[in-house]
This record gives structure tokens, C-alpha cells and sequence, in this order.
């Protein structure tokens, strides 16, 4: 198989003319449609690396595109969400000064231990971190712990971890 470099039509290995557009099909003007496959899904690999990439640090911690971070727990059916869980755990905790906080992991086992009761203490306390932090650098308060104890409670962990994400992204660009 081959593809129409004018129209990107998919054609026979012998056709002589593309069949939707009528272009005369040559070695110049066709790809073999195994390497026109390949480069396609070497520039979405591309693409999704360099979203990945899009995070920037800032000084004490990362700024993360809320979007991207979305679409990628969705497109990773949750487990870019767990990786995200384990960062901003320890992220905020550092920033916040704790010494003394359970990892990621162990966040995400009592978790699933617990039918995600865990979860909601863990958004709750997040929240009081992010309090701290806030204070810290001397911001206004906010509702963070109700906030994202209340969309974890309704199912919503995932608008909580973008509102967590967005507030860490204000305060560590200063905002
Ligand atoms: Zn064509």
C-alpha cells in the first residue's frame, strides 16, 4: 500500500493514478504507507513528550499546564493521575516544610484500602498544606482544605487535583 502525497489518499502498491484526486502516482509523489504510518505516530510520540515536558519549574516546585495534565489522566486511564497524586504529595509537603508525611504510594494503597476514605483525609490535609504555604509567603488564606475535601467527597478528585495544581501553580510563579 501506498499513500497520495497530494491528497493522502491510501492506494494500491501499482496504482498509476490516485483515485481521489487524479494525481499521477510516482516514486516522488507516493510514500509507502508503512513509513507514512511510522512518521505519524513518531510525531503524536513527539507531541505527547513534549506536553509531558511542558511543566516548568519554578523556585520551590513545578508548574504543571492543567490541560495537558487532564487530558493526560484520561488518556492514561488514571495512572498519569496516580504519578500526579505521588508529586504533588510530595511537592506540597516539602514546600509546606513537613519532614515527617506519608509518600505517594502509600497515599494511593490506603486509598484503595480504604474505598478511598483515605483519599478524602489526604485531600483535606493537602489543603491545610497548601494553607501553609500560602501563608508562608505571605497570600491571603482560602478554602483549600473544604474545597477539595468536598469535590474528592462528590467523586470529583480529579477538579480537585487541577484546583490544587492551578493554586501551587499561582503561588510558586508568585501570583
Ligand atoms: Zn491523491
Amino acid at each position: 500500500m501506498i499513500k497520495c502525497n497530494n491528497c493522502g489518499s491510501v492506494l494500491p502498491d501499482n496504482a498509476k493514478f490516485c483515485t481521489n484526486c487524479g494525481a499521477e502516482i510516482t516514486a516522488a509523489t507516493s510514500t509507502p504507507l508503512k513509513e507514512s504510518l511510522e512518521s505519524t505516530v513518531e510525531s503524536a510520540a513527539k507531541d505527547v513528550k513534549s506536553a509531558v515536558e511542558q511543566t516548568i519549574r519554578a523556585p520551590g516546585g513545578t508548574v504543571r499546564s492543567i490541560p495537558i495534565s487532564i487530558i493526560l489522566s484520561i488518556v492514561t486511564c488514571g495512572i498519569y493521575g496516580i504519578w500526579w497524586v505521588c508529586q504533588l504529595n510530595r511537592e506540597v509537603n516539602e514546600a509546606a516544610g513537613k519532614r515527617d508525611y506519608l509518600g505517594g504510594v502509600a497515599v494511593i494503597l490506603l486509598s484503595i484500602v480504604t474505598c478511598s476514605i483515605y483519599f478524602l483525609y489526604w485531600a483535606y490535609k493537602m489543603g491545610t498544606n497548601v494553607e501553609s504555604i500560602r501563608q508562608q509567603r505571605g497570600k491571603p488564606g482560602g478554602s483549600s482544605p473544604i474545597i477539595y475535601l468536598v469535590l474528592s467527597f462528590f467523586g470529583l478528585s480529579i477538579v480537585a487535583l487541577a484546583i490544587m495544581q492551578s493554586e501551587l501553580n499561582d503561588l510558586y510563579l508568585g501570583q
